[in-house]
């Protein structure tokens, strides 16, 4: 299977060059240059494996150009070793109203992003490989907070690679900091840049279209790549616990085989409810996909109108990783609905780059509409969700997965549509502890945030999970801070230590 450019349908490349480039050289996305599907027989041999045999199951029908053996080896790399607590990586549970959950939060830093961020470098190193480069990645990343911590963690020591974060100096939170200053491994480095996420986001863009500081980090045999949610190495991880969710519903007999379900999903960049969408066009029995936002809620506006537009008020809320503006993985989605309309495509993105906005024509609406739902709710609202599902349940969960629950029940009550549904749960509650504590307890001053995470374990008789407790007495290792210009000079240093 090749892969394909968003933007020209001219450029074609394998998978281990997809991986390996990450972005397309004309600024489109790699997507495969057509779908696989499955049979239900298929699935219903999906369905008493494990997750790791599923997952190899689902990447060997996208990464033809690996070895059955170099699947198994990336997936156990990944899934295998207590990285993940619990038997199995990506659960799910079922409450007493009969609403399921697929926590996607029991990787080391205890947000969805390690289920991708544990495969993708052992993906990339095999990819390297295949493509004869000879050299180690210098992975760069700018982060506004769970990317960062998500990426370190999964290339920490891995042969061959080289990793470089970058955060906006006052721009994450007190916990997410703390988890990037304190990381491990002989690899890694940590840089924070004085501005916002913007600029940080900038400054790293440059160093990658900078040709001189390429040449350099080459004479200290490194090439750049990225880890961002744009790289189909990202994306493809994702795809597979869609199928295991199902299949974990079928094998509790809560659906029959062959039985639709929908699935809620709490949406930022796209990546993780594309994945699904995927999925569903791969035969998995999916009926809807609700993308769930808060308050900068652009992608509502779009999935029920076709008007996409950035030109609003950025809202800062309690679900942080969902505030976001450019949703960068829907190029993919337009790409599939425009039958791989290359050039509607770029002509959308270049009106969005110039003017904010763009818009698509009733035919797309209608297969948009067709497929999914969308909603959003407030901070507020989101409070009230996390306090609800505590009180009637004795469930805990952590704002993003209750701002996809809220619109879950919304969904329901406005359609009617008595279909399962999968709310996937992306963070553990504990990452955002002072505002969990204060929608179930809301007389609880809090103190920092290891005092929260603690009184809400006491409050709810749920441990702290080990990677959050840990994080208090850990030292911290990395103290650079530097200005845009001087983002150089990081890189070079870490180019410098391999
Ligand atoms: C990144 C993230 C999201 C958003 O996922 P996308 O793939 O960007 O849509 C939601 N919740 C949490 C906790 C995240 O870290």
């Amino acid at each position: 299977m090749n892969y394909q450019s968003t933007r020209n349908r001219q450029i074609c490349v394998s998978s281990s060059q997809a991986i390996a480039e990450g972005i397309c050289s004309d600024g489109g996305l790699f997507v495969p240059e057509s779908f696989p599907t499955v049979s239900l027989s298929w699935l219903a041999a999906l369905e008493p494996l494990d997750y790791r045999s599923r997952a190899e199951k689902v990447l060997s029908l996208y990464l033809t150009d690996f070895t059955p053996e170099e699947i198994r080896e990336c997936v156990a790399g990944a899934y295998a070793g207590g990285k993940f607590s619990g038997s199995t990586p990506a659960p799910v549970v079922t409450l007493q109203s009969g609403v399921s959950f697929l926590e996607l939060w029991h990787g080391p830093t205890c947000a969805f992003k390690d289920m991708a961020l544990q495969l993708l470098p052992h993906l990339l190193t095999h990819a390297l490989q295949k493509i004869h480069c000879g050299k180690d990645a210098l992975i760069l990343v700018a982060t506004s907070g769970d990317t960062g911590k998500a990426a370190l963690e999964g290339f920490r020591d891995v042969p061959h690679t080289r990793i470089l974060v970058f955060y906006p100096q006052n721009g994450v939170s007190t916990m997410q900091e703390r988890q990037m200053l304190t990381q491990e491994g002989k690899n890694v480095s940590v840089a924070a840049v004085q501005g916002n996420f913007d600029d940080t986001q900038t400054g790293v863009k440059k160093l990658f279209a900078d040709a001189e500081l390429c040449r350099k980090i080459g004479e200290f045999g490194c090439m750049f790549s990225s880890a961002n949610s744009i790289n189909w190495g990202r994306l493809l991880p994702q795809i597979v616990y869609y199928f295991s969710a199902w299949c974990d519903l079928v094998s509790a007999g809560r659906i029959k085989p062959g039985e639709c379900v929908n699935f809620c999903v709490p949406t930022g960049n796209f990546g993780n409810i594309l994945a699904a969408y995927y999925a569903k066009k791969m035969g998995l029995p999916i009926k809807r996909l609700i993308c769930a936002s808060n308050a900068n809620n652009v992608l509502t506006q779009f999935l029920e109108t076709g008007v996409y537009d950035r030109n609003r008020r950025f809202f800062k809320t309690i679900s942080p990783s969902m505030d976001i503006l450019v949703s960068s993985n829907l190029e993919r989605l337009l790409f599939d609905l425009t039958y791989g309309d290359g050039g509607r495509v770029s002509a959308w993105m270049k009106q969005l780059t110039e003017t904010g906005c763009y818009q698509v024509d009733g035919d797309m609406l209608e297969k948009i509409r067709h497929i999914f739902s969308a909603g959003f709710c407030s901070d507020g609202e989101t409070k009230e969700e996390i306090g609800r599902i505590w009180r009637e349940e004795h469930y805990l969960c952590d704002p993003h997965t209750a701002v996809a629950s809220r619109v879950c029940r919304e969904y329901r009550s406005k359609t009617g549509d008595r279909t399962p549904t999968v709310i996937v749960s992306t963070a553990s509650p504990y990452k955002f502890a002072p505002d969990v504590l204060s929608a179930i307890a809301p007389e609880e001053s809090t103190g920092g945030v290891f005092e929260a995470a603690r009184r809400l374990s006491v409050l709810t008789g749920t441990p702290v999970p080990k990677p959050i407790a840990g994080l208090e007495n850990k030292p911290v290792r990395f103290s650079r801070v530097c200005t845009k210009e001087k983002m150089t000079a990081a890189v070079l240093d870490a180019a410098r230590k391999g």
